[in-house]
């Protein structure tokens, strides 16, 4: 049983009863901590959610790695009277068949394009062009807090943001951008964010601000962008 109660003592002190039984002091983020369902950590949550993270890209990664975003194949299965053929959809970037979380991220033609222009820069050339592969990849290197690993997952969530903006802007409107367009884009939008960060002084670091054009005003000697 958790409560609020009052020590006597020179001046009355609000104390919260844990669910061990232990008083410790009142605060909302005790609180919080305490009644709240908490869960396992999960090995994809500092690929979503850390310090340098774009807030909006942070919940578009977490819908993707989740599998929630409504593509074609996801519709598919919400059909019950079957009287939709999905199989009549298709990709409005590369116009080839129905989309999916593995095609749109990145083995459509298109956003295989976007993913071309913007790969080498999130030091990430190596990796397969497969949603999976990528996953592994960020997931492996999410608790790092060297600057080229930010950066990679950075630029990913920027990347896969922008190629489903892209992909429903065609769906319902009629503007459509080029990969090259949504590249320069991504690296714009990447740039900005690590203009706010700091850097640890490294020959590596040097290579990084370097390759973004970006100012060695940005280098500190304790860094919170690796
Ligand atoms: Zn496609």
């Amino acid at each position: 049983m958790r409560s609020i109660t009052l020590t006597e003592s020179m001046h009355d002190k609000v104390v919260w009863r844990s669910r061990l039984g232990i008083e410790v002091d009142f605060s909302t983020a005790t609180v919080w901590d305490d009644v709240r369902h908490a869960q396992n950590d999960v090995s994809w949550g500092k690929l979503v959610w850390f310090p340098q993270a774009i807030p909006r890209h942070s919940f578009f990664m977490w819908l993707l790695v989740n599998r929630r975003l409504k593509t074609h194949d996801v519709m598919a299965k919400w059909s019950v009277t079957g009287n939709t053929n999905f199989n009549l959809l298709c990709c409005s970037l590369c116009m080839t068949g129905p989309d999916s979380h593995e095609h749109l991220f990145f083995e459509c033609n298109f956003a295989s394009k976007v993913w071309s222009g913007v790969k080498d820069r999130a030091r990430m050339a190596d990796i397969p062009e497969q949603w999976n592969a990528i996953y592994d990849h960020l997931v492996g290197i999410a608790a790092s807090k060297m600057a080229q690993h930010v950066i990679s997952k950075l630029v990913v969530a920027a990347t896969a943001y922008f190629v489903w903006q892209e992909r429903n802007a065609r769906l319902f409107s009629n503007k459509k951008r080029s990969p090259e367009k949504l590249a320069e884009v991504i690296l714009t939008t990447v740039r900005l964010k690590l203009h706010t960060c700091r850097f640890k002084n490294s020959v590596q670091v040097h290579s990084i601000l370097h390759d973004w054009k970006l100012p060695r005003g940005l280098l500190i000697e304790d860094d919170d962008c690796g």
